[in-house]
């Protein structure tokens, strides 16, 4: 069912046709909560009460012209703006499909490199990572930015091999990075195809992003997942190393495992969410289907009305 759905992502028909039906749009509320900026804000401000903070994306990927990549460039130029005035605990992630890295490399590191210049120094602008043919192009990317501003972040996925040596790579740099599980269909060649092993190689890289070499370097490790027995694996591992709770950060996405994500900021640890927001959601909505196949209840559930 997880490779049916992640193949019904990429489906320009489903995408054209699916947000157009009620039950959808109903059960797309769980995970982000409205289309508009202003309703991430208003989000951001309710987390915040909880000692929450917040990485804001605007969904979209994989964009076919300049004039796309440059009105989304200039969105997250105005939402750092927003961020400001409402004083609120924000932080914003972009995929680069989205700022045009399909169509030109240089164009599309012109609009990173312009917003992280925009972004305040004590916060980060961080990089989704997307498929694997992107990993190479973004981690390059990713270095050429982090060379001219020290405020970017990058996303890693366990589940991919060669993931290992990049996060050793990162770490000698001091860089800033959100570990993940991975998100997208990837082949055997390439990802572990056992989830077991995923979650093992996820703790293995977890160590090394908090371990003694990584806090030398001064890497800001993001450990995003909702894996609570590996979450809890990673807090013993901290406080092994003698991290303090406040040293530990944890990410996870809007709507999933709320009473750990107030647990996790009420023991004092970093605590952030990822709100997604805006029209595009269809792929990234799939994506968070297969992730969890039970969410496919809620799905039925709100299409026989119940
Ligand atoms: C902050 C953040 C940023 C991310 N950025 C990226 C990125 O840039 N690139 C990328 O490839 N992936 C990204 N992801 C997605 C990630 O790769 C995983 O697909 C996702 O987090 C699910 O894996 P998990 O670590 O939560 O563990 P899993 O083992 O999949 O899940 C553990 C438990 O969490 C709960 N859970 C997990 N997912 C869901 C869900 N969708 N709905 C309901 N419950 C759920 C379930 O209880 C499940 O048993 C991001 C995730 C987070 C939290």
């Amino acid at each position: 069912m997880r490779r049916g759905l992640l193949v019904a992502s990429q489906s320009q028909w489903l995408r054209e046709r699916a947000p157009r039906y009620g039950f959808m749009r109903r059960t797309v509320t769980r995970f982000m909560p409205g289309e508009e900026t202003s309703d991430a804000l208003a989000a951001a401000a309710r987390l915040a009460e909880n000692r929450i903070a917040t990485v804001l994306t605007h969904l979209g990927e994989n964009i076919a012209d300049r004039g796309e990549a440059d009105g989304v460039a200039q969105h997250y130029l105005d939402l750092n703006e927003r961020i400001r005035v409402a004083n609120l605990p924000a932080e914003i992630s972009v995929k680069l499909t989205q700022l045009g890295l399909d169509l030109d490399a240089k164009f599309c590191f012109a609009h990173v490199a312009q917003l992280a210049e925009r972004t305040p120094p004590e916060k980060t602008l961080w990089i989704d990572m997307e498929q694997s043919p992107y990993v190479d192009a973004t981690l390059d990317l990713y270095q050429r930015a982090r060379e001219r501003c020290r405020n970017v972040g990058v996303c890693v996925q366990a589940y991919l091999y060669r993931t290992v040596q990049d996060v050793e790579r990162l770490i000698a740099m001091g860089a800033s990075v959100r570990l993940v599980k991975g998100a997208y269909n990837e082949p055997a060649e390439l990802a572990f195809p056992k989830k077991k092993d995923v979650d093992d190689n996820y703790f293995q890289l977890a160590k090394l992003l908090l371990g003694a070499e990584a806090r030398r370097a001064g890497v800001r490790a993001a450990i995003a997942t909702h894996d609570r027995a590996l979450i809890q694996r990673i807090c013993d591992f901290a406080a092994s190393e003698g991290a303090r709770n406040e040293q530990v950060e944890f990410q996870m996405l809007y709507g999933i495992q709320r009473a750990e994500q107030i647990r996790l900021a009420q023991h004092g640890y970093r605590m952030g969410v990822l709100i997604s927001y805006g029209s595009y959601w269809f792929p990234w909505f799939m994506r968070r289907l297969a992730e969890r196949p039970a969410n496919m209840l809620f799905l039925a559930r709100n299409f026989f009305g119940n």
